[in-house]
């Protein structure tokens, strides 16, 4: 079942003259924004379109029908060489005074939408008014209330289209919790973070290189974790893996409209070549080799045994290539080149899967 957007015209679509008419070329004015972002909206997303506008009057003396659909029409066709093309465009013409039950808020031109065909309670109404809010509430759907602020609670508030779009857009976040006899690990990440990290393994340095990974890739990232570290680090290290990996997977979700990457980096006198593909066969190939047995608590042997752990869990194609002297630097180019690779491969372009098979 599809969603629908309910999407007010006047203030919304387009600015509200004084006298809160358009009833002429000249007062037709397109809002900031409107077409780059609802025409993403209608290309990335799956909503019906439903246009629904009170205008007082219309056909009558003191508004024409002439003069509406002029202006009227001129938006629609402006609005469709943009992609955004409304399934619907529902009109009440009545006055307030009339108090028909086809005016927003009342419902009665959206009856026959609500009839159980339709997503409803993942709907939004998109307007400009009070009455727009009192729309969604009599629908049974929440509203986006554009330009001010919303005033009935769980409504959101949209002051550019540009909100109206990042408010509409999927929330690519996964939370994990797993419990084994060896470790209790909580990942609760953000691929559309802002590098954010509150990291507890018990290894120190572990710690310090994932929130090298939450910092460079911009995935906002939580991780705790209570693991038998009285045995060795082993299990911990080992399991974070396992279920970063499986919340990348989740948060990702089909992969729409991602790219594939790699990345290099070079960290003082080592260097780091990660690159990636989101491809659906988990595979690691990890070239290089460590000097030291351990760095803080971290044993390197481990590096390796984490990404393999996340690889397989992500199903990504993952390969490692690095060189250097001074084991820290090493690891931590590894890290900090993942991240951007991993920064640049989960980044959202367009609705497309980047595969000739349609699927990744
Ligand atoms: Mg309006």
């Amino acid at each position: 079942m599809k969603p629908i957007l309910f999407i007010d015209r006047d203030g919304t679509l387009i600015k509200e003259p004084v006298d809160f008419q358009i009833d002429s070329l000249e007062k037709l004015d397109f809002m900031p924004g409107v077409f780059t972002w609802l025409g993403r909206i209608c290309r990335e997303f799956d909503y019906y379109l439903v246009m629904v506008t009170n205008q007082d009057g219309l056909g009558t003396p003191s508004f024409p029908e002439k003069s509406f659909w002029e202006p009227h029409n001129i938006l629609l066709k402006a609005l469709k060489a943009e992609g955004v093309e409304f399934d619907e465009i529902l009109i009440d013409r009545s006055l307030p005074s009339d108090n028909l039950p086809t005016r927003k808020p009342g419902t009665a031109m959206v009856k026959h939408l609500l009839n159980g065909n339709f997503d409803i309670a993942n709907s939004y109404v998109i307007g400009d008014r009070g009455i727009d809010e009192l729309f969604a509430a009599n629908i049974g759907c929440r509203a986006i209330r554009f330009g001010t602020n919303a005033t009935i609670r769980d409504n959101l508030t949209a002051l550019s289209w540009e909100d109206v779009y990042n408010i509409l857009k999927p929330k690519r976040t996964a939370s994990i919790s797993r419990r084994t006899n060896e470790t209790g690990i909580t990942v609760s990440i953000n691929l559309d973070g802002n590098g954010q990290s509150i990291i507890n393994t018990g290894i120190g340095f572990f710690d310090h290189m994932l929130e090298q990974l939450a910092k460079h890739s911009g995935m906002d990232m939580e991780i705790s974790c209570k693991g038998d570290l009285q045995v060795d680090e082993h299990h911990t290290i080992e399991d974070i893996g396992l279920v970063v990996g499986e919340a990348i997977k989740q948060a990702i979700g089909n992969k729409t409209g991602i790219t594939r990457y790699g990345f290099a980096l070079p960290m003082d006198e080592s260097k780091a070549l990660v690159m990636i593909d989101f491809s659906g066969r988990p595979y690691l190939v990890f070239k290089g080799n460590f000097t030291r047995e351990l760095i803080g608590q971290m044993p390197t042997e481990m590096v390796k045994h984490f990404f393999h752990s996340l690889a397989y869990s992500a199903a990504i194609t993952l390969h490692i290539d690095f060189d250097g002297e001074n084991d820290h630097h090493k690891v931590e180019a590894i890290f900090k080149s993942f991240a951007h690779c991993l920064s640049s491969a989960i980044k959202q372009e367009g609705a497309n899967i980047p595969s000739t098979k349609g699927i990744l």
